[in-house]
């Protein structure tokens, strides 16, 4: 009886012992970011399952060369005086995307912040590919973003431009300041027209003074503006119009979607 009880623990050990070379030989299982389901991951750093991966929207073929469209674009032919060199964005901003982004920005997912974060490594390898490549020296860059208003960071609690900036300059080992800030709070864009739109954001951003002192511009090449979407470009051309003013470093717009 005793005898038979030691090998039952035994048994018991064996069992245990392969149970536990099971979970570390195969692949974890984890919950998708995006579809919630619990799979395999195709990306452990962007925590998507397969089918979300296989999903993603990339922008690959870039069609206007001033702001990276995947398609003609009537935007950039119409505008008079464009400030950034160039703009290139990571996905197009389809109704999957808007509800990731939705997740992230009002419902607080911060989760989803690194899967952005790895996203604007290739709108930054689309810019880098056309762009930063041509010279011989790679240039000498800067990230920083389009600032949101007190308001909209008191409602929030953060700013998505930052924090996607702060994810990109992590990967990329670039530097990140807030060279930005608003002079007013703008009501929100979507409800007016596009010349409301532009009178609005005249004179609605400034450099911050106390930030652009602290750093040696004149180390810089490039200044890396990010934004989480390109809508018009109007944003991205009047943050762009600010820095041109203050500093001699070339703009590059960079945004999550497009
Ligand atoms: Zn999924
Ligand atoms: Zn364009």
């Amino acid at each position: 009886m005793r005898r038979k009880s030691k090998s039952g623990i035994w048994i018991r050990k064996v069992w245990r012992a392969i149970g536990t070379m099971k979970t570390v030989i195969s692949p974890l299982k984890e919950e998708c970011l995006l579809c919630k389901k619990i799979s395999v991951l195709q990306s452990r750093q962007m925590a998507l399952c397969n089918s979300c991966y296989e999903y993603i929207p990339w922008i690959r073929d870039v069609h206007c060369l001033t702001c990276g469209r995947s398609v003609r674009c009537a935007d950039c032919q119409r505008r008079q005086l464009t400030y950034f060199s160039k703009s290139r964005s990571a996905v197009k901003y389809d109704d999957r995307m808007k509800e990731l982004l939705a997740r992230y920005k009002y419902r607080g997912d911060e989760r989803i912040k690194s899967v952005i974060g790895c996203m604007l490594v290739h709108a930054y390898h689309l810019l880098y590919m056309e762009e930063l490549s041509e010279k011989s020296n790679p240039k000498r860059g800067i990230i920083t973003f389009v600032p949101v208003s007190k308001l909209r960071m008191q409602e929030r609690g953060f700013n998505q431009a930052e924090q996607m900036a702060r994810e990109l300059g992590l990967r990329l080992r670039l530097p990140v300041q807030a060279l930005l800030q608003r002079a007013k709070h703008t009501d929100k864009q979507s409800f007016k027209s596009r010349n409301e739109r532009l009178d609005d954001l005249e004179h609605v951003f400034e450099v911050d003074l106390s930030v652009a002192y602290q750093i040696d511009l004149k180390s810089i090449d490039v200044i890396i503006l990010l934004d989480d979407v390109y809508t018009t470009g109007s944003t991205m051309n009047q943050c762009a119009k600010v820095l041109r003013e203050n500093f001699s470093a070339e703009v590059y717009g960079l945004t999550w979607a497009r």
